[in-house]
């Protein structure tokens, strides 16, 4: 690989292209080039492969994907980001295709292409909405990996095991067909301008697809069961035709509660309400 070319320092790019925080845009910007770098490390080697970024921002996260050797498509919606992200692109030729636009419009597997490895650090509730259509389409998924920065609760409620409290609905979600890890934890302080709370990245990679079970269905009875939480199943899961009938079917105590049902215990639910 070619040596990296020198870059400016990212406070110097900020204060040249005028990127002042915007509240409204979720802008935290990470300015540390060597955490920067352990982030874009955690999808594992990039050299050679396919980067989707949402929301490069001044550029801090994908300057790291470039230097790793990433072809890297990223998606801004602010536009005073994009004079600075066009310098970078011009720093690493045919490295860097900037779109302009908003990430919960643009279809991210026509711009990044099947195994793109994603890469975010997001407002927290795109991060979010982000999250749940990727591990909600079409299984294989077209994505090789996700690297996504939430906040710490969030990551928590990602990959949280049964039988704590952050288990619910996300974590069944994440963990049916995928594995989810916390990958870091990153202190407010390391953002400019500093969050209200701490922050960790989680990467996630597809797994297998349990045979015989439908999303929809899986949704329904983690909704129902986790929606009242505190309830014993036979009163949360009452809702939902046939389900009390699969607790029996498959000796899961009706006594229960949600937090306890394992992923495997929601996914067999799931795939017997599946053939009903
Ligand atoms: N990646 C940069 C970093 O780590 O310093 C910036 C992170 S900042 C938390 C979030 C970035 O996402 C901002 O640049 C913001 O303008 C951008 N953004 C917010 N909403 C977006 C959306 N819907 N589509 C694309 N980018 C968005």
């Amino acid at each position: 690989m070619a040596t990296a070319p020198a870059l400016p320092p990212l406070r110097e790019v900020i204060a040249r292209y005028g990127l002042n925080a915007s509240k409204a845009l979720g802008q935290n910007f990470l300015l540390d080039e060597q955490l920067l770098a352990r982030i874009a490390a955690i999808p594992g080697d990039l050299a050679g492969q396919r980067v989707f970024e949402v929301g490069p921002g001044p550029g801090g996260l994908t300057r790291a994907a470039l230097r790793a050797g990433a072809h890297v498509t990223a998606v801004e919606r602010d536009a005073r980001c994009i004079p600075a992200l066009e310098e970078l692109s011009a720093a690493f030729p045919g490295q860097l295709e900037i779109v302009e636009g908003d990430a919960m419009k643009v279809d991210a597997r026509t711009l990044a292409g099947d195994g793109a490895h994603i890469l975010a650090n997001l407002p927290y509730n795109v991060g979010t909405q982000l999250l749940i259509g990727w591990l909600s389409a079409q299984w294989q998924p077209w994505w090789a990996s996700l690297t996504l920065m939430f906040q710490q609760e969030v990551a928590e409620r990602i990959v949280a095991p049964v039988g704590t409290s952050h288990y619910g609905r996300l974590a069944v979600l994440a963990q049916w067909r995928a594995h989810p890890r916390l990958a870091m934890k990153v202190h407010r302080s390391a953002f400019t301008p500093p969050p209200k709370v701490m922050s960790a990245v989680v990467h996630i990679v597809p797994g297998e697809e349990p045979g015989g079970v439908a999303l929809p269905v899986l949704e329904r009875i983690t909704a129902a069961a986790f929606g009242q939480r505190r309830k014993m199943l036979r009163q949360s899961l009452k809702s939902v035709p046939g389900a009390l009938d699969a607790l029996s079917t498959l000796g899961i105590d009706p006594q229960r509660r949600a937090e306890t049902v394992s992923v495997d215990e929601f996914v067999a639910i799931a795939r017997l309400l599946s053939h009903a």
